[in-house]
């Protein structure tokens, strides 16, 4: 089979020390993956501009809950009820598919279909096993949440949590009095996240096991405009818009304001998490020609949203892969967890001027209804005083008291009109929730750095991993161009100085100089730092630029501020030294 760009960059991901299946002595597992040691490091720099941008220029704190939640909570998110993907067995080889990706080519919108929809699908068009050729079983639901019990011989089931943002939300009450009952607030999350997918063949597009980072920006449901959105007002996007809404297909390069004045963008938190969104996947190195903001279809949203959009990326082997998913979920989520929980998870927001309102009130006569009701007394007046002018009709009313239903004559209450001044309303929040898979940011990533290069006069080409300075793993290397002491010495301590300003960096004086250019090409190094001859006579170095491969020649001495400040873009590679041409 010929490698296409997918395999070239996952052969090149597992012989570096990017990303390794797990349990391979064992055969390995699907839809798990090693993080090496490469990888790891360029995941964690990945992680820290996400901190940068949402924690601390947003100052959305970050938190950090149990992956295991209880039962409750995941019955009050709905994910206990309804987080599954069809699934259909093959009766002979057992085998197990997503029935909704085994009807793609046949069925127009598979993921909106019912079990019974695609059993009937898969039988009409006799779709079978693409393993064996076998016969496919009927569609059923399967439950993506991996399950667990709490305890030694407990009956308590937990689960693996499949998203961190329900771990936000039963938070809610805490993070109210962290920021002092004033919204809107944002909270955040980066960590593990399970799904027990169904057949995952898409290498770290699709996990069991995978690290999402969330924000859960919490709003007053009556004012979506957000404080900052003037600053990006101008900014312009490539967004995809539900061709229900928009005239076609096509990507409409758009700024936010207009998108949020059109109505393409339901209101200016979604656009400024858009916004977010776009910087960090730019500032981690996605390629701007191959990103997109797509809008959710009405019938693919979730019944509760008001709109969402996806920023997906275009990869070589699976198209365009969803990385993010941007969200207004409305009050679903509180109230869900409320309702479960029976804590009150509103917020009591105060008028910016109090409101004066006439209204009909109930006023209960004690004398009547003490002697008559005795110990209830109390109750009834409760419930009396509660109802409102629409219950008022004919000459009784019928109220509930400890869960009876109890007559109260006319002539134990009367009818008032009263002023009264409002100050404020409780009122249960909006959550805008942006949701980053971090192992799809990272195969986004190694995918559009991934470039093989032909080198002029030279036989052998080059690969090179063009990744962003901010994000390479090791950012800068020191190579003695022969192995002798004098050469060595002068690069140890260039190494030192190196480690000292916090750059990662690696000495290598094994093979060619060519060959460890390439080593490093490949890995992704941005900077090469050399010491030779020249260096004992005018103590100068050379330093060589990963993608130009273009060479200047720098003083020794303040060697380590130089590619310290080159890795963390205060410098251009120009102003870096003189040029070698
Ligand atoms: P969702 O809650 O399904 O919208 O997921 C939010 C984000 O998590 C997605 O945009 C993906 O980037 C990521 N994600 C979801 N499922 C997986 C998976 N099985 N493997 C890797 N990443 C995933």
């Amino acid at each position: 089979m010929d490698m296409d760009k997918y395999d070239s960059v996952m052969e090149l991901a597992k012989r570096r020390g990017y990303l390794w299946s797990s349990f391979e002595i064992y055969g390995g597992t699907a839809g798990f993956y090693d993080y090496g040691p490469l990888g790891a490091m360029l995941k964690r720099r990945v992680e820290n501009i996400w901190r940068d941008i949402f924690v601390i220029n947003e100052g959305y704190y970050e938190i950090e809950v149990p992956t295991i939640g209880i039962e409750d909570v995941f019955v009050a998110s709905g994910h206990v009820g309804g987080f599954s993907d069809p699934l259909s067995e093959c009766q002979k080889c057992h085998e197990s598919f997503r029935a909704d990706h085994l009807v793609e080519d046949v069925a127009s919108n598979p993921d909106t279909l019912s079990s019974d929809e695609l059993s009937d699908i898969i039988q009409d068009n006799n779709i079978t096993c693409p393993d064996c050729g076998g016969k496919l079983g009927d569609v059923y639901e399967f439950n993506l949440m991996f399950s667990t019990k709490i305890g030694p011989g407990s009956k308590r089931i937990g689960y693996l949590r499949p998203e961190t943002a329900q771990g936000m939300f039963v938070d809610f009450p805490r993070l109210l009095r962290f920021y002092r009952e004033k919204l809107p607030f944002g909270v955040t999350q980066i960590g593990k996240a399970y799904r027990n997918e169904i057949s995952p063949r898409q290498g770290v597009i699709r996990l069991r096991e995978f690290t999402q980072a969330e924000a859960e920006i919490f709003v007053d449901p009556r004012d979506k405009t957000h404080p900052g959105f003037d600053s990006i007002r101008d900014h312009v996007i490539n967004l995809y818009s539900d061709p229900a809404q928009s005239s076609g297909t096509e990507p409409i390069e758009m700024s936010l304001g207009e998108a949020v004045e059109q109505g393409i963008i339901a209101h200016q938190f979604l656009a400024y998490a858009i916004e977010l969104t776009h910087q960090f996947l730019l500032r981690v190195g996605v390629s701007r020609q191959r990103m997109r903001f797509r809008q959710h279809m009405k019938d693919e949203m979730a019944h509760y949203a008001v709109d969402c959009w996806d920023a997906e990326i275009l990869s070589d082997r699976f198209g365009w892969v969803e990385i993010v998913g941007i969200a207004d979920r409305t009050d679903y989520d509180l109230n869900a967890h409320s309702t479960v929980s029976k804590t009150d998870l509103s917020v009591y927001m105060e008028y910016d001027e109090p409101k004066v309102i006439e209204r009909i009130a109930v006023k209960p006569d004690m004398s009547t209804i003490g002697p008559v009701f005795k110990g209830k007394a109390k109750a009834v007046t409760q419930a009396l005083k509660s109802l409102d002018a629409g219950d008022l009709t004919g000459d009784e009313v019928i109220i509930e008291v400890d869960g009876e239903q109890v007559t109260i004559p006319v002539d134990m209450y009367q009818v008032e009109q009263v002023r009264e001044t409002i100050r404020g309303e409780n009122i249960v929040p909006h959550v805008i929730e942006p949701s980053f898979g971090i192992d799809r940011t990272i195969y986004a990533i190694l995918e559009h750095a991934y470039r093989e290069e032909e080198l002029k006069g030279e036989d052998e080409g080059r690969i090179v991993l063009g990744l962003k300075s901010e994000v390479a793993p090791v950012q800068a290397a020191v190579l003695p161009l022969l192995t002798r002491e004098e050469l060595m010495g002068p690069a140890r301590g260039i190494e030192s100085a190196l480690k000292r300003k916090g750059v990662m960096v690696a000495y290598d004086d094994s093979g060619t100089i060519g060959r460890r250019y390439r080593r490093n090409d490949e890995i992704g190094t941005p900077y090469s730092i050399t010491v030779d001859y020249d260096t004992l006579e005018d103590s100068t170095v050379t330093i060589r630029d990963r993608d130009s491969m273009k060479q200047v020649r720098s003083p020794i001495d303040t060697i380590a501020d130089v590619v310290h400040d080159l890795v963390h873009g205060h410098i251009r590679f120009e102003d870096a030294g003189t040029p070698i041409e």
